[in-house]
């Protein structure tokens, strides 16, 4: 009899996907997301995220010692393309590895050429990899990254533990 439940869901994974500001201006969202489809995994959160310098640093803090550290924080908040990217949280059965492969290597021009970022990167003069997606490297950084992306509300479904608190704070409505 196939087992159900309990034990594929403990190797399922959850892994942040940015669809970066050159993926939106060069309208490859679609294509991207067609891509991602292949790793037959689920879409458990997605937003448009307006990326603030504070965020942006936070995201990539592994590579602040790096020369192309300040190119890269001005391309993720859109300086060179729009001001926005995508954010998608997908989950399933190894997803961060399945995701890695659909996107293929950080180097556009080392990536598999069917990848995304094989088919869509390029690398900039200044030497910046335009490489169109972000996805979370290992589970460290998925349940780091997503943590800092999403509130567990914006996600269906989370598989990272959870707290309840009251506040009292000011929200937008509609008028
Ligand atoms: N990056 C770059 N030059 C490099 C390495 C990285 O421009 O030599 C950029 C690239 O956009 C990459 C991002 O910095 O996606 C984050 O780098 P990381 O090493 O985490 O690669 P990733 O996990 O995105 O494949
Ligand atoms: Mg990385």
């Amino acid at each position: 009899m196939k087992s159900k439940g309990k034990k594929s869901n403990m190797a399922a994974e959850q892994t942040l996907v940015l669809i970066k500001p050159d993926g939106l201006i060069k309208g490859l969202t679609g294509n991207i997301l067609t891509a991602l489809s292949d790793a037959g995994l689920i879409i458990v959160g997605s937003k448009v995220v307006q990326v603030t310098r504070e965020l942006a640093e936070e995201h990539y803090q592994h590579l602040r010692e790096e020369k192309f550290f300040d190119e890269l924080i001005n391309y993720i908040m859109g300086e060179y393309h729009v001001k926005r990217i995508l954010a998608l949280v997908y989950h399933g059965e190894n997803a961060i590895k399945k995701v890695r492969k659909v996107v293929g290597a950080t180097n556009p021009e080392e990536a598999e050429p069917t990848s995304i970022r094989g088919k869509y990167g390029r690398i900039t003069t200044k030497g910046v990899f335009e490489n169109v997606v972000h996805a979370s490297e290992n589970p460290k950084e998925a349940e780091r990254e997503i943590k800092l992306w999403f509130r567990p509300s914006e996600l269906v479904h989370t598989i990272y533990p959870t707290e309840t608190k009251k506040i009292t704070k000011s929200e937008v409505f509609w008028k």
